[in-house]
């Protein structure tokens, strides 16, 4: 680890208070930004439009922090996970995904995952510890490194390992700096999306003092199988959750989006569709379908395909906006929820203990 403080966690402010401090315009807290997060600069000597003298002094204040790449894969479908290592040596995923006019970046926002859902690879490492703001844009300038100079990044989800609103406070810091057009990354909040297990203060919270996508984790239509499903729903019940998504400010061309992991036999039925139907049926919103991504620790299966079709029948003929999410990445364990899946030993594993969702 480095002595110095890494400048990426500093604030803005912070950061031209030091300036002041040092007898420097404020103003060039800006330009350090911009060689920072547009520019994706590795070290001060880089800022060529900053005094040498300014230069020497930020290196001899601050490190400029960088994720070790410990692993990449590349998918046959030109999916491409990437193993980051922390500073304190946790690890983390990443995902690119290219799409027809897309290239996608799934992040993490913590290591580990605290909430326990049933199904899920990342619940079984439990929570390690909340991501940085820094270290959720570091996963985006290091993704970008590895691009041909042609290619940008043009989305970013939030929907790695972690619960983002456990989180919240870096992750509306990391959101502020990804957004921002003048020094920042630039990305479009219209082109990001936020993915949680429904923490209801905080989505309000979220959706007053962000413009991004949300999307929900539903999973199942009724309280008995989304507690078994997501030990989170104890807490803040799905009437509850409902209730919060129909008072949110939610601009009237957007939608919220539901995410529904399709497991065998559990939540995969024709009632448990008419179910849901009737649950978002005043909602604005669009019904993401997650057939299950098998991992080797689960006990769940993923439907076949008839059950997958016969499940979106039965939305669409309700009228709802539905898209079954087809599997990205499968042969390199990148595939929505398999993240970490094969990093762990078993030895190492522990059970999920449910976070305090507060
Ligand atoms: N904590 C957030 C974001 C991370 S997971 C959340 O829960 O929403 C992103 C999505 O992948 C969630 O909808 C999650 O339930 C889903 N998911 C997790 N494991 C999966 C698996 N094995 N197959 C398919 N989807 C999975």
């Amino acid at each position: 680890m480095s002595a110095q403080p890494n400048i990426k966690d500093l604030s803005l402010d912070d950061l031209e208070a030091h300036l002041v401090e040092g007898r420097e315009s404020p103003y060039r807290a800006k330009q350090i930004w911009q060689w920072l997060f547009r520019k994706g600069a590795v070290n001060f000597t880089e800022m060529t439009n900053l005094s040498a003298r300014l230069r020497a002094r930020l290196a001899g204040d601050f490190s400029i922090s960088r994720l070790a790449v410990l692993r990449q894969a590349v998918s046959t479908d030109g999916t491409k996970k990437f193993l980051f290592g922390l500073s304190d040596g946790q690890t983390i995923e990443a995902v690119l995904i290219p799409e027809a006019q897309r290239l996608t970046l799934c992040i993490s926002t913590q290591a580990g995952c605290g909430f326990g859902c049933a199904f899920c690879a990342t619940a079984l490492l439990g929570l390690k510890r909340n991501l940085r703001a820094s270290e959720m844009l570091d996963q985006v300038l290091e993704a970008s490194r590895s691009l041909p100079p042609d290619q940008r990044i043009t989305h970013v989800v939030l929907m790695g390992m972690g619960e983002p609103l456990a989180n919240y406070a870096e992750t509306v810091k990391a959101l502020a700096v990804m957004t921002d057009t003048s020094w920042g990354l630039g990305i479009s909040p219209r082109r990001i999306t936020l993915s949680t297990v429904g923490l209801v203060p905080q989505i309000q919270r979220l959706m007053e003092e962000t413009k991004v996508n949300l999307a929900i984790s539903l999973h199942a239509p009724n309280d008995a199988l989304r507690s078994e499903l997501m030990p989170v729903n104890r807490k803040y019940s799905l009437q509850q959750l409902m209730e919060c998504c129909r008072s949110l400010p939610v601009p009237r061309r957007k939608r919220i989006t539901f995410e529904y992991v399709l497991l065998r036999g559990i939540n995969d039925a024709v009632e448990d569709a008419k179910a849901l139907c009737w649950l978002v049926h005043d909602i604005r919103c669009k019904i993401n379908v997650i057939p299950f991504n098998p991992h080797p620790d689960s006990r769940y299966r993923r439907p076949d395909d008839s059950a997958i079709e016969r499940f979106q029948q039965v939305l669409q003929a309700h009228g709802l906006q539905v898209n079954v999410r087809r599997a990205r990445g499968d042969d390199i364990q990148a595939a929505c929820g398999q993240l970490q899946g094969e990093e762990v030993s078993h030895h190492q594993r522990k059970a999920p203990a449910l976070a305090a969702a507060h």
